[in-house]
């Protein structure tokens, strides 16, 4: 496959990504990448008189082998975001001798899935439909747990990104006190994939005037404090905007092989487990 084929978190090609972020490759490979990540939000949150303490940076460790995650962890990362509901589950399997490692799974949920959430993650990024909620809610009943959830939105209008329309969120946000199971903390986007700034930049502004829109509404016990948008390729825009989580991947683990399109549809409609 040409790398050229696929929407990537940039639009260069896969040897420029590799260039771009080589593989962290021992503790202190991990410990110089968080740092610079660090001081990259640090920046950016100079620029627009935020408080860098406000921003919680997510590391994603995705396709990465449980190697390279116990290097995190000993570099200090102590939550870590997976796409896929059953990598995360089997990584948190085999990782069991690490108790102090916490998982959130930020991807695409099926409700046949919902179990391996409910038992392995501490957070949910990806809530978009209500039987997700009715399925995570039954599991982690059973598991005698509570999930931080956050909402997914989809803001760059694109039939290729999960999430709901954001006409549809206040009456979601609605019906999830009945889920007493599921602690909403906020709302999550994925830009548009593009190298323009200004239109990935819309996407963070339309998410954060959501949240201000709803804020007043929200139902008793739902929380918008929190806005996880921004990837290693666009979080700075993303916490000029508001962001309070940034999940990045390939700036502190290095690039990735696997194309994003496996992680969610692209216009062609060819997700790897849709
Ligand atoms: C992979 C992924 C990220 C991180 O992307 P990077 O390009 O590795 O920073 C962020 N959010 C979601 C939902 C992801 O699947």
């Amino acid at each position: 496959m040409s790398t050229e084929d696929f929407p990537s978190s940039s639009t260069q090609p896969l040897h420029d990504l590799h260039n771009r972020w080589p593989q962290a490759e021992s503790v202190d490979d991990f410990r110089h990448n968080l740092a610079a990540v660090h001081a990259r939000i640090a920046a950016a949150c100079a620029r627009v008189g935020r408080d860098p303490a406000g921003v919680r940076l997510l590391p994603v460790s995705k396709t990465k082998p449980e190697a390279s995650i116990r290097l995190a962890h000993a570099a200090g990362c102590l939550l870590l975001g997976e796409n896929k509901p059953q990598e995360a589950y089997r990584k948190w399997e085999n990782l069991q001798d690490l108790p102090d490692l916490k998982w959130s799974v930020i991807g695409h949920l099926q409700t046949n899935k919902a179990k391996l959430v409910a038992r392995c993650a501490s957070e949910f990024q990806a809530l978009d439909s209500l039987r997700v909620a009715e399925a995570l809610e039954r599991r982690l009943q059973a598991e005698g747990r509570a999930l931080d959830v956050f909402v997914q939105v989809n803001t760059s209008g694109e039939a290729s990104k999960y999430g709901l329309h954001p006409d549809e969120v206040a009456d979601f946000l609605r019906q999830l006190p009945a889920f007493s199971a599921l602690r909403v903390r906020g709302l999550m986007t994925l830009a548009l994939f593009s190298a323009e700034g200004e239109r990935v930049r819309q996407c963070f502004v339309l998410l954060r005037e959501l949240r201000e829109r709803l804020r007043q509404e929200a139902p008793e016990g739902v929380s918008l404090d929190e806005l996880s948008m921004g990837m290693s390729g666009d979080f700075e825009i993303a916490i000029e905007e508001g962001a309070t989580v940034v999940r990045v991947g390939q700036a502190i683990f290095g690039a990735r092989a696997t194309p994003d399109s496996f992680y969610w549809p692209t216009a062609d409609g060819d997700a790897a487990d849709k």
